[in-house]
């Protein structure tokens, strides 16, 4: 099977129920004539089901939540299960955000929860992990990632593979305006395929496409795109630009 190249575009906690109408109908309408790619647009949970009303008729256009819940149902106030969001025509879910992991402290165990509870119900996950900037200035950022990849994914069965996608997103590099250079981040991604193939096999870890993310924009995607193991991006900032997240669709060599 060959890799899937990805881009998809999370936008935070932004956007109004106006601009998320606006913004989502540019995109779907500028990119119209980009095929081979498949496009993901993470809305803010409220506005998930709009934005799948305004992409449903293209065929590669997918929406996802940020977040899902770790629980199944029941009385966790203010929580969103998977089930939810499966029932309302989501088709992915992000877990393990650097911001989720910063900011609300989820831990390993959480994040193997929820990606169960998104599998359960038939979504498909991108799993995000990356190094701090200490990390790298340590020159301890492959034991970092390998850590957060072993603890999550080793939990997994291989069966369940084709509903994962990796994003690797160097903490340094996130809403920083610093990118990865393409050398840093095809050495990072060949790494991570390498331990991939030893938690399951080389065969699974060639199929899995594995994301970078990191201020990727409309200038630097051609050349992070065009390294051998970077399969596409997880898109902050540039996807709040139709024009800007369509040019990075159109990105691939
Ligand atoms: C992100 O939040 O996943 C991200 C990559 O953000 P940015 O592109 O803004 O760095």
């Amino acid at each position: 099977m060959k890799r899937k190249k990805i881009v998809a575009g999370n936008w935070k906690m932004n956007t109004s129920w106006l601009e998320a109408f606006d913004l989502a109908t540019a995109i779907k309408n500028k990119s119209e004539k980009i095929k081979g790619v498949e496009k993901i647009i993470f809305p803010p949970f409220p506005f998930l089901q709009m934005v799948k009303e305004i992409v449903k008729e293209e065929g590669d256009f997918y929406i996802g939540a940020q977040n899902c819940s770790e629980f199944q149902k029941g009385a966790y106030t203010g929580e969103v299960s998977a089930a939810m969001l499966r029932s309302l025509g989501c088709d992915y879910a992000l877990v393990g955000h650097s911001e989720r992991r910063q900011f609300f402290n989820e831990s390993s165990t959480q994040l193997i929860a929820k990606i169960n509870q998104a599998i359960e119900n038939n979504l498909s996950v991108i799993f995000c992990f990356g190094e701090q900037l200490s990390d790298r200035k340590n020159n301890s950022h492959f034991e970092t990632v390998n850590k957060q990849l072993l603890e999550v994914l080793s939990y997994f069965p291989k069966d369940q593979l084709p509903k994962l996608v990796l994003a690797y997103e160097p903490v340094w590099a996130i809403g920083t305006g610093e990118t990865a250079s393409p050398a840093q981040a095809q050495e990072m991604h060949a790494y991570v395929r390498e331990q991939l193939a030893s938690i399951f096999s080389k065969e699974d870890a060639n199929e899995l496409s594995i994301l970078y993310g990191g201020s990727c924009n409309a200038q630097n995607a051609a050349e992070l795109f065009a390294c051998a193991d970077v399969d596409g991006g997880l898109i902050g900032g540039a996807s709040l630009k139709a024009e800007d997240f369509c040019t990075i669709m159109s990105s691939f060599s």
